[in-house]
């Protein structure tokens, strides 16, 4: 295991993320679980991506079938194309009934903002600090958080404005009626981009705070941001890639929990469980915006393996009802974490709902002090015990849950037990 991952070490380009020193070899999963090459069990509580659960025959097989008969481009014109995109506007709300195909969150949240553009005429983008949207160029323009670049709020382009992170734990105000702080102190952003005078092409968020743990935004906070931005002639996006597609349990999508209705939806991870899949959701006006910048083509986003593989997730979705799972289970689970911030200071905090949620520690309760270095280490120990998990949040200080939406109530508990054993081991 070491020699081969020194010859990854060797070759794959950095920077790159690597979770642990020197990593476990996972080569095999099944369900919620993965097993490393000594034949050792994983809970696996982090991959948001494989929703239906790891190693799940229906779609291998699928994906297999597929293949063996014909894997080509959107230029053509076969069933599963025409099927996927009607059972993604379905999904979506009335009036957002047009789909692009791609290949990844990056390429969808980067497409979104593409849109945004061309539809106002318009280029700055309002976006939230404390988020991640992705890699590419626009994607990663709109991406603030300094766990992932401690240089991001001192090196975005001219044309992104961020905003005070809607944290209701630990931001500039505090508690689920903090949205009137939070947008009286957009205002004077949004005033700025006024005087500017080259108007406001859009505002992406994630519609629960994902990258910051799971956290829900204030009451009526997408609701006014969304008013304010549409009375600029800006669009709103709603990045569903992590918290939608069914993994809040109690909601299909995140804009649901506001109440609020996007001009712009972008999915992908769970929607391919691990297929490359990624998708735009918009209006018919926006989408044909476009087309005053040529057309739009991905060679692999839409083939017929990749429509097979989202519409396979759907149904085995709708049959083994994962999002009831992931409410039910994700409820059980809540209880059980919100039970340790009685018994341990260092838990200051769940977050989230269904199969997203949070568990935020801090060094002292009052001053929120973020204990980042008992996060890794309690991230390195649950490893010990077979459990994998891992932080988020700009401190790193939160436990991010998002297992697969299989997760049963046993694997649940067995998570909080070996978090409570952890905890109990002293912080
Ligand atoms: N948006 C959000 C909210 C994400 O969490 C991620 C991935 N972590 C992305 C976009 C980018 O998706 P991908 O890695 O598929 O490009």
């Amino acid at each position: 295991t070491e020699e081969l991952f020194s010859r990854r070490q060797a070759h794959l380009a950095k920077p790159q993320k690597n979770y642990y020193e020197v990593p476990p070899q996972i080569e095999r999963g099944w369900k919620e679980h993965m097993f490393d090459v000594e034949g050792r069990a994983y809970l696996d509580m982090v991959n948001n991506v494989t929703i239906l659960g790891h190693g799940h025959p229906r779609l291998a097989e699928a994906i297999g079938e597929q293949w063996l008969r014909l894997n080509t481009n959107s230029r053509f014109h076969y069933a599963a194309l025409s099927e996927f995109c009607e059972r993604l506007a379905a999904l979506a709300p009335d009036g957002l009934d047009r789909v692009f195909l791609v290949n990844s969150g990056s390429e969808a949240n980067d497409l979104a903002i593409r849109l945004a553009g061309a539809h106002t005429g318009a280029r700055n983008m309002l976006c939230l600090r404390e988020a991640y949207h992705g890699w590419s160029v626009a994607s990663d323009a709109v991406s603030t958080s300094i766990a992932d670049n401690p240089q991001a709020l001192a090196t975005r382009p001219d044309w992104v404005h961020a905003v005070a992170s809607p944290n209701t734990y630990r931001g500039e105000f505090r508690g689920p009626d903090s949205a009137g702080d939070y947008l009286t102190a957009m205002a004077p952003v949004l005033q700025s981009i006024d005087a500017g005078g080259q108007g406001l092409a859009g505002f992406i968020a994630e519609s629960v705070y994902g990258n910051a743990g799971g956290i829900s935004l204030p009451e009526g906070y997408l609701s006014e941001a969304y008013a304010q931005v549409r009375a600029r002639g800006g669009v709103c996006i709603a990045d569903e890639v992590q918290v939608g597609y069914g993994r809040l349990g109690h909601h299909f999508w995140g804009f649901q929990q506001q109440g609020v209705v996007p001009d712009i939806i972008t999915i992908a991870k769970g929607m391919g469980n691990g297929h490359p899949l990624g998708a735009v959701i918009t209006t018919q006006a926006i989408a044909g915006s476009l087309e005053k910048e040529g057309y739009f083509f991905s060679s692999s986003g839409g083939s017929p393996v990749s429509c097979v593989a989202g519409m396979t997730v759907l149904d085995v979705m709708v049959d083994e009802k994962l999002q009831d799972n992931a409410r039910d289970v994700g409820d059980h689970l809540k209880s059980r974490l919100a039970a340790l911030i009685d018994k341990h200071p260092i838990a200051g905090a769940v977050h989230g709902m269904g199969l997203y949620l949070g568990l935020e520690f801090v060094r002292d309760r009052t001053t929120l002090e973020p204990a980042t270095q008992e996060t890794a280490a309690i991230c390195n120990r649950l490893l010990e015990l077979g459990v994998i998990m891992q932080p988020t949040g700009d401190h790193l200080n939160v436990l991010k849950i998002k297992p697969p939406l299989c997760l049963t109530t046993e694997s649940a508990d067995f998570f909080a037990d070996m978090l409570e054993k952890v905890l109990s081991e002293g912080w």
